[in-house]
This record gives structure tokens, C-alpha cells and sequence, in this order.
């Protein structure tokens, strides 16, 4: 494991580690207000309903031309009334969704606690779910094709209902600079369902092994993103024989491309970039799995369609007046 972790942002964690990496929050401040006071302007007063909403280049402040109503522009987004920058939570949930840092080093790089940088990142991770459905049919792009439907088993700890214990740079002493994994009892099975359609990566984890699975949310979930969902092509689990989509299957044992051309390669290349990332974490509860890897796939989606990082502020600011 020690090997493929530095496949994939060892760089980066020295020049973390090194205390090489300046944060300037600056330029991102600059685009989130931009863009979250284009939100306001362009929506009726929550008040009165009138397209009357003002707001105006170094001021917080939005209000409405007709009836007074004033709020200011960060009002119902993670980043109203808090002490960190917009931009510092943004920063926070992209090394966290994006790179193999833990939170233990990117808090310092913000100098804030762990549980701030925590906590912002949790906020925003929720804002951000809620949100990417409708960014995501804004988004100018074609999704076509089948859909690719594969699973995979991953156990997560123990720790009933809760996050496990978060290592320490205390607990240290080993060859990885004081990783340990988390080794607690075996907690639940969970069973990994992703659907790669194009550029779409939805990803859902769910109780229980593949052969009771119930493979129905992450199947409309994406079908919701990319509609008409078309073909869907799997392995050949029983659990997939019931779906009532048209689907083909390819048989994994004995081939990895049916004769047909069906396979899921996709998926299975996906697994394998999940599988690095969920290691960052040393473990988590089922429900944190359940959000870590939905994140996961919703933002590697934004990234591989090529968007631009304004669309990561609307997914967390458009649903933030409703
Ligand atoms: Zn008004």
C-alpha cells in the first residue's frame, strides 16, 4: 500500500509536510462572492417576490430595491457567520475529496484546528451533495452510452455510528510517519455499487453483501443525472438478474470483454482510484463510508466533465435560499 499511496500525491504530502504550500485565500474569496451575489441578483426577494435584489462591489450586503429587505451574500451557505474565508473551505473540502491528505495535514496548512477544518469540510461535503444534481444539468454536456454497473465488498470499522478515533501525530512511529489503521472490531459489511455512464461517476454504498444488494439507488441516482439511462452492462451477479432495466452482462471469470464489446472496465478503474483514496482514512463508520464515497464519485464527475471550479461554489450556494 506504502507504494501506491506515493503513486498518487506523495509529492504533494512532502511539500505539505515541509511547510512549502502558502495559502492565499485572496483570488477564491474574489470568485465565491462573485458568483454567490449572481445567485442573489438573479432570484426574486424572498420578501416581497419582486426581481428587485441589489448587490454592490465591496459590500456584503444584498438587499431589496423594493421592499428594504436586506441579508448578506454568504446568508444560508456554510460560510455565513463563521470564522474561517469561504475560500478556506473550499480549499479544506478539495484537499479532503481530492487528494490523499488527511485532515491532520490539512489543517495545519490552513492553521486551524482539526475539528474547524472538520467541521467546514463536512459542511460543505453536505452542501455540495445537496447541490450537484441541479449544477449538474446546468452543466453543458452529453452523457451517452451504457451505463457501467459493477460492486465491490469493503469492510468498515466497528465504531457503531460514529467515525472511528482520528490518529494523532502522538500515536506516531511508524515507517509511514505515524499512520496507523485503524483496528478495532470488524464493523459492518458494506457493499460498494458504482455507475459510470460517460464522464458520470455515481457511487453508493450499501448495507450487506453484493447477493442481497439492492442496486436500485445507485441506478436511479444515475439515471437522474444522465437521463435516458439507456443500457446498463454488469457482471453477472444474481442480484442484477432482477433488475428490471435492460442490461447485459459480461462474465467475469472467463472473460473481461464479451464477445459483445459489454464490460466495466470503467468501474473497475474506478475502484481502483477509490480504493487509494478510502485508505486515506483509516478506517470509517458506515455512515461515513456512505458519504465519503458518494462524495467521491459526484466530484471526480465534475472533474472529468471538465468543470470549472466555480461550478464546485454553486453546487454548495444553490440551494442555499430555498
Ligand atoms: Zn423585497
Amino acid at each position: 500500500m506504502t507504494n501506491e499511496r506515493a503513486a498518487l500525491g506523495g509529492m504533494l504530502e512532502q511539500l505539505v509536510e515541509l511547510g512549502s504550500i502558502e495559502f492565499r485565500p485572496e483570488p477564491l474569496d474574489a470568485i465565491v462572492e462573485r458568483r454567490l451575489k449572481a445567485i442573489w441578483t438573479a432570484r426574486a426577494c424572498p420578501n416581497c417576490d419582486a426581481d428587485t435584489l441589489h448587490a454592490l462591489d465591496g459590500s456584503m450586503r444584498i438587499w431589496c430595491g423594493r421592499c428594504d429587505w436586506k441579508t448578506t451574500y454568504t446568508r444560508g451557505t456554510p460560510f455565513n457567520d463563521s470564522e474561517l474565508a469561504p475560500s478556506e473551505f473550499l480549499v479544506a473540502f478539495v484537499l479532503y475529496a481530492d487528494t490523499l491528505l488527511s485532515i491532520n495535514q490539512i489543517a495545519p496548512l490552513l492553521d486551524r484546528t482539526y475539528k474547524t477544518v472538520f467541521e467546514a469540510i463536512k459542511d460543505v461535503e453536505a452542501a455540495f451533495t445537496r447541490g450537484f444534481p441541479t449544477v449538474w444539468n446546468r452543466i453543458d454536456h452529453t452523457i451517452a452510452g451504457p451505463t457501467q454497473v459493477d460492486e465491490t465488498q469493503q469492510v468498515c470499522s466497528g465504531f457503531k455510528g460514529q467515525d472511528p478515533p482520528r490518529d494523532s501525530p502522538s500515536r506516531g512511529g511508524s515507517p509511514e510517519g505515524g499512520r496507523t489503521r485503524w483496528s478495532g472490531d470488524q464493523g459492518d459489511d458494506m457493499t460498494l455499487v458504482a455507475a459510470c455512464r460517460d464522464v458520470l461517476r455515481v457511487i453508493s454504498a450499501e448495507e450487506g453483501s453484493a447477493y442481497d444488494e439492492n442496486l436500485d439507488p445507485v441506478i436511479e441516482e444515475a439515471g437522474d443525472l444522465s437521463q435516458p439511462l439507456g443500457e446498463i452492462w454488469t457482471d453477472e451477479l444474481p442480484a442484477y438478474q432482477t433488475m428490471e432495466h435492460d442490461h447485459r452482462t459480461v462474465v467475469h471469470d472467463d472473460e473481461y470483454v464479451s464477445d459483445e464489446g459489454v464490460h466495466t472496465n470503467q468501474a473497475e478503474c474506478l475502484w481502483s482510484v477509490l480504493q487509494l483514496w478510502l485508505a486515506k482514512f483509516r478506517g470509517l463508520s458506515k455512515q461515513g463510508l456512505e458519504q465519503a464515497a458518494h462524495t467521491f464519485g459526484l466530484l471526480r464527475s465534475l472533474t472529468l466533465v471538465g468543470a470549472p471550479v466555480h461550478s464546485l461554489i454553486d453546487c454548495v450556494a444553490v440551494n442555499a435560499f430555498r
